[in-house]
């Protein structure tokens, strides 16, 4: 049984962005960021010129156990261009941290000594602290406090009382504001807030009533902004979560009747997805909860080993062969 009111999301899933090294993200992600490698693999579409198909990797990132809403995943190679950060894209990929001055001041210390990061003043937002940095490729994060229920992941470098907690949200700078707002209207968000920026511009602020993390989209109106260009350093697409196959079939459904154009489900190993480009050509896609990411893993050896959907695990030496040689950070 479908209603209409289940053809909601759940909040965000996953956020997929591009970086130039595939060493140096691991140790960004981990080693700074303390968060989890819960998987590595390959792209599973079609290779072209850029895009190296199954020769090319891609890592998953997110507290101990995968869970969706917390997971920033990377398709890292040197041969892909320098992207340029601005309009038309989701300009900034935010995790939750405790509310808490001593959290704030460790995160500010770190990131001012941490390898490639590049942090920038403190600001606040609907009432929160923001601390806004970029990664080696110039990829815009930012830590904001506030109140989540996912656990740290704990067998990293970052103390639990420091560690992120999923996400907190994302920043989408469309080039008309309405027309993505209703796209998040219909995805099932709520407009909870909206302020003026520093400059010109203004923030407004949506909530998904059905999630305690990764549950803001801050739509970003900024007149004077340049227009973004896809490479490293810039986010690939944004996957809000919903709950099965039967509930994305019916917002499949509900997407097309309001005029969108969503694809057929695509079985992407660790979730099933639908994509479709919103009015202001920002890539967005609905990844369902299961099979998860422990469906081919056990939690305690996540993202240890190269895994490889089964239609290409006959193709394995040749695929080792092409990637690049990776260490792992020494779990505790
Ligand atoms: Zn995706």
């Amino acid at each position: 049984m479908s209603s209409s009111d289940s053809a909601v999301v759940d909040g965000l899933h996953h956020v997929t962005a591009y970086a130039h090294d595939p060493q140096q993200n691991i140790d960004f992600y981990t080693k700074v960021l303390g968060l989890r490698l819960v998987k590595q693999t390959v792209l599973f579409n079609n290779p072209s010129e850029v895009f190296r198909g199954p020769t090319m990797y891609h890592f998953y990132y997110a507290d101990g156990a995968g869970t969706p809403g917390t997971v920033l995943t990377f398709k890292p190679h040197p041969s892909i261009q320098k992207g340029q950060v601005g309009r038309g894209q989701a300009t900034a990929t935010a995790f939750t941290i405790p509310d808490d001055d001593d959290v704030v001041a460790y995160w500010k210390d770190r990131l001012d000594v941490a390898p490639g990061a590049t942090r920038y003043p403190t600001t606040e937002r609907f009432g929160r602290t923001v601390i806004p940095f970029r990664d080696h490729d110039g990829q815009p994060l930012e830590l904001i406090t506030g109140e989540s229920d996912v656990e740290p992941w704990s067998d990293g470098p970052v103390p639990d009382a420091f560690g992120l907690r999923g996400f907190h949200g994302v920043t989408i700078h469309p080039h008309n504001a309405q027309a993505t707002a209703s796209v998040l209207e219909l995805l099932g968000y709520e407009r909870v807030g909206h302020e003026p920026t520093p400059q010109d511009g203004d923030w407004t602020r949506y909530q998904n009533p059905g999630s305690d993390h990764g549950q803001f989209v801050d739509l970003y109106n900024e007149p004077n902004m340049h227009e973004g260009s896809w490479g490293t350093g810039t986010v690939h697409h944004v996957a809000f979560r919903i709950a099965d196959d039967e509930r994305q079939e019916a917002l499949r459904h509900k997407l097309i009747d309001a005029g969108h154009s969503p694809t057929s489900m695509k079985d992407r190993n660790y979730f099933h997805s639908i994509y479709f480009r919103d009015p202001n050509g920002i890539n967005v896609e609905i990844a369902t909860d299961p099979p998860g990411f422990l469906h081919d893993e056990d939690e305690e050896t996540l993202g240890t080993e190269l895994k490889l959907p089964p239609f290409l695990e006959d193709r394995r030496a040749e695929i080792v062969d092409e990637l690049a040689d990776i260490s792992l950070p020494a779990s505790r």
